[in-house]
């Protein structure tokens, strides 16, 4: 039986930096990315809507405070040609004292705080007043004669025959702060009236209006009245307070919680899957239990060997007999040993399926490569428990010919052999090192550890049946590898490592290059 137990030291794996697979890659960090990109869309999404919402109210307030100030702009020339064209009445009405005229029309119109009147040959008293007058008769509309940007007021002057009238002007008053769109302080916002470079502010905001602000809004178009051509500017700050944080807030939890209820079912599921796997790599452990073999045999063997014996005990009746019935006591024999092959059938039997474990092609094409990181993957939680991470050196596509069950049964065996070992050394200390390579016209399969390795005694039997240093231990996982590689055409080494552990060696034939996959 070619058992082989070499004891010379083995050397340390190499581990290649570009190759080895360090086989924890930061778990969860895909969940948490995917969290944090939903999370950052939904956000993005309701804070573009509530945007596009507050653009939409400043728009119409800002349009409105533009239509209001553009119908007062309107109401001062109408009252200015009233004034011009009803001349005499005018006169009367504003009496030779115009003083008396603001009472009367700030009744009706809040915004005008002066009346002034040039009848005749006389001049105004201010010639700004006098050179608007000249504008006015040319252009034949009220014409701006001042403006006392300090007290917010202008003066508008319409030119006329024999009078000429100008009103001044508080542009605070121009519209009643009832109508006013946006209440000063409930938006942000803040509104002027600019002309020539000079501003007066209709309503402002206290403080730093950028500090805090999400997004600046703005909306400038000049007064429907060529007369006073200022232009109305509102801006608008929405501040970060303003945007719907709770409703982000819940958002982004319930996105996390189903994130997490996604990764807790996946979760579930991939357990579910590497412990059917494992099952079915333990279907020949589970044979290997004493208890089961026993009873197994035991109920396969039962019925020949109570026809064995129910068919001798008759035979040496007859044979006692007097006279014999020879041929009686013959068939019986003959019966007897019938059921005594198939009781060896049974055994035989029971060894094949020892032998040759699954149902898949035993010479197939398997890249061993693969089918180690598959076991790796799936032993991960006992990785964990030991706290000791495998390191992969698999550079290349590696192809043998073999059984892909019974390859992942050794895999399988000698790293749990290996975590068994290891969980004998210190946890900072131990090392698990996997490699699969090509050499010439075979592959190898090494796992070597750290652990505490084997003396020369133990070497020795490490193949044999039932043969076990672990408390707990059955002793059949190295005996059914050594099976199982042989059975394959290969063969399993067992080396100590240096200055301890052990590696155990795997060698298979290449896979011929057509059968690859
Ligand atoms: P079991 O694991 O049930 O003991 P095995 O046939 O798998 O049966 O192993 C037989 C014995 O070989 C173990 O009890 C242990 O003494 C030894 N052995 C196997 N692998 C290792 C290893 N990696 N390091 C040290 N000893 C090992």
């Amino acid at each position: 039986m070619p058992r082989i137990v070499r004891l010379r030291c083995a050397p340390a794996p190499v581990a290649h930096g570009t190759i080895v697979h360090m086989i924890a890659w930061p778990r969860h960090l895909g969940w948490w990315l995917a969290w944090a990109l939903l999370s950052a869309l939904a956000c993005a999404s309701l804070a573009r809507n509530e945007m596009g919402q507050a653009r939409d109210l400043f728009e119409t307030d800002a349009r409105i405070a533009h239509r209001l100030l553009s119908q007062s702009a309107v109401q001062h020339d109408a009252v200015l040609a009233t004034l011009v064209l009803v001349q005499p009445g005018a006169a009367d009405a504003l009496g030779s004292d115009a003083a008396t005229a603001p009472e009367r029309l700030s009744a009706i119109y809040p915004q005008i705080r002066q009346v002034a009147r040039r009848d005749g040959d006389t001049l105004w008293a201010d010639p700004r007043d006098q050179a608007a007058e000249i504008l006015s008769r040319a252009t034949r509309r009220p014409v701006i004669a001042q403006f006392d940007w300090a007290q917010g007021r202008y003066r508008l002057l319409q030119a006329g025959l024999p009078s000429s009238f100008a009103i001044t002007l508080d542009m605070r008053q121009l519209v009643p702060a009832t109508t006013w769109p946006t209440p000063a302080g409930t938006h942000l916002a803040s509104a002027w009236l600019e002309l020539g470079g000079q501003r007066l502010v209709l309503q402002g905001v206290s403080g730093d209006p950028t500090s805090g602000c999400a997004r600046a809004m703005e909306f400038r178009k000049h007064l429907a009245a060529p007369s006073q051509p200022f232009e109305l500017v509102v801006q608008r700050r929405l501040a970060w307070a303003q945007l719907p944080l709770a409703l982000m807030l819940g958002i982004s939890l319930v996105l996390g919680l189903v994130l997490w209820a996604l990764a807790f079912g996946l979760r579930q599921r991939q357990e579910r899957a590497r412990a059917e796997e494992l099952l079915r790599l333990g279907q020949l452990g589970r044979l290997n239990t004493m208890g089961e073999l026993a009873a197994g045999m035991a109920h396969e063997l039962n019925q020949p060997l109570t026809a064995v014996m129910a068919n001798t005990q008759a035979a040496l009746r007859l044979l006692k007999d007097d006279p014999v019935d020879l041929p009686t006591a013959t068939r019986a024999m003959d019966h007897a040993s019938v059921q005594a092959r198939r009781a060896a059938d049974v055994i035989a039997r029971l060894r094949r399926l020892l032998e040759r474990p699954g149902t898949s092609t035993p010479n197939a094409s398997v890249r061993l490569d693969d089918l180690a990181r598959d076991v790796l993957h799936l032993l991960e939680p006992e990785f964990r428990a030991i706290q000791c991470q495998p390191r992969l050196d698999a550079p290349q596509a590696v192809n043998v010919t073999g059984d892909a069950v019974a390859l992942s049964q050794i895999a399988h065996n000698l790293l749990m052999n290996a975590v068994h070992a290891l969980a004998q050394v210190p946890a900072p200390e131990r090392q698990l090192w996997v490699r699969v390579a090509t050499e010439g016209t075979t592959v190898v399969l090494e796992v070597s550890d750290n652990g505490p390795g084997f003396t020369p005694e133990v070497a020795q039997r490490l193949f044999e049946p039932f043969f076990s240093t672990r408390p707990g231990g059955l002793g059949l996982g190295l005996s059914l590898c050594e099976s199982l590689a042989r059975g394959m055409g290969g063969e399993l080494q067992a080396d100590a490592r240096a200055p301890r552990g052990a590696c155990l060696r795997l060698t298979l034939r290449r896979a011929p290059e057509g059968a690859w996959a």
